[in-house]
């Protein structure tokens, strides 16, 4: 039985971070703290075991939960990301978002584990800026995991790029660079200054909307929030921009879930965190049916417009 917010929207996937620590240290990420970043790693102390993961997993997948994304900080840096993946039940559909340093010689093994798709954080293709914006010196190894996973089937592979400033200059040539390559397609992120505080960053959207509308061979509208998908040369590139946007919000299907085993309904959100006790099935139910209960749209519903152009808490969710 699927479960079914008070908005209408049905919570089909979720998405699971295993850990927050992560080897790049990207200028636009909200997260504070590296942690221990080695190398992939047993589940340290507060990220919840792989059984914990697999118990969550198997609980929702009653309710009907039917896609599950693995997330960090890094993902990979969890050493038993291929038992965890394994041991996901297989009706459902499994991917990942990584920053494809240790693709290169995971993918297949990946693969073989069960996973369906993958994402890659790919902020530019030129390795200076690569540097600049992640902090880190695997370009050649972000290039690499990405042809990996091409090759151990994981098509198409998407990369993930995020558009602000100081990457809005290496947009044409990531366009260009999926056009030429099938086995992969971009989904350009918007910028969201409110995780950074840095506003000066972030760039107009809708001129990149503009830009691709004018470049594409063709453009499709999507049901799922209204996406548009640009097809140029043989890629398609999508834009994902929720940040102010109520449609978005209005279709969105997946609660979170932190590697320290807390539920959220939203995002953009950390008043509504609920632990799930000692995760025990019971606990998960439990937990998750108040969290799909008390879930809302963020644009439109807990974030109203404040009739200056700008946004404000709706009255009804504060101190909620
Ligand atoms: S802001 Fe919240 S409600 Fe809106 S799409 Fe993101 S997670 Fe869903």
């Amino acid at each position: 039985m699927v479960l079914v917010d008070d908005f209408g929207r049905e919570v089909t996937g979720v998405r699971i971070s295993l850990t927050d620590r992560c080897n790049f240290d990207c200028v636009y990420c909200h997260n504070e703290g590296l942690g221990d970043t080695r190398g992939p790693m047993d589940a340290s102390d507060e990220e919840m075991s792989a059984d914990d993961v697999v118990r969550f997993l198997e609980v929702v997948e009653e309710y009907g939960v039917e896609k599950v994304k693995f997330t960090g900080g890094e993902p990979m840096l969890r050493a038993d990301l291929e038992e965890i993946i394994r041991r996901t039940p297989d009706s459902m559909e499994t991917s990942l978002t990584t920053n494809g340093t240790f693709l290169g010689d995971r993918a297949e093994d990946l693969v073989a584990a069960g996973l369906d798709r993958v994402n890659v954080s790919q902020d530019a293709l030129d390795p200076e800026a690569f540097a600049q914006i992640t902090k880190s010196g695997a370009y050649d190894k972000v290039t690499e995991g990405v042809k990996a996973a091409v090759d151990a089937g994981l098509t198409p592979v998407k990369l993930n790029m995020v558009v602000f400033t100081k990457t809005a200059g290496h947009v044409e040539e990531m366009v260009e660079y999926v056009a030429e390559n099938p086995g992969l397609q971009l989904q350009l992120i918007q910028y969201m200054p409110e995780l950074t505080g840095k506003p000066e960053w972030n760039i107009d959207i809708e001129r990149v909307h503009r830009w691709l509308t004018d470049l594409a061979d063709e453009v499709e509208v999507r049901d799922m929030h209204h996406r548009r998908r640009y097809y140029v040369g043989e890629g398609m590139v999508e834009i994902v921009d929720p940040v102010e946007n109520p449609e978005f919000c209005a279709n969105c299907h997946r609660v979170r879930v932190t590697h320290e085993g807390y539920l959220k309904g939203c995002l953009n959100r950390n008043d509504d965190l609920r632990p799930m006790g000692e995760m025990t099935r019971e606990d998960i139910r439990e937990t998750f049916e108040a969290v799909v209960e008390n879930r809302v749209p963020y644009y439109g519903e807990y974030l109203v417009r404040d009739g200056d152009d700008g946004w404000t808490i709706n009255e009804e969710y504060i101190g909620a």
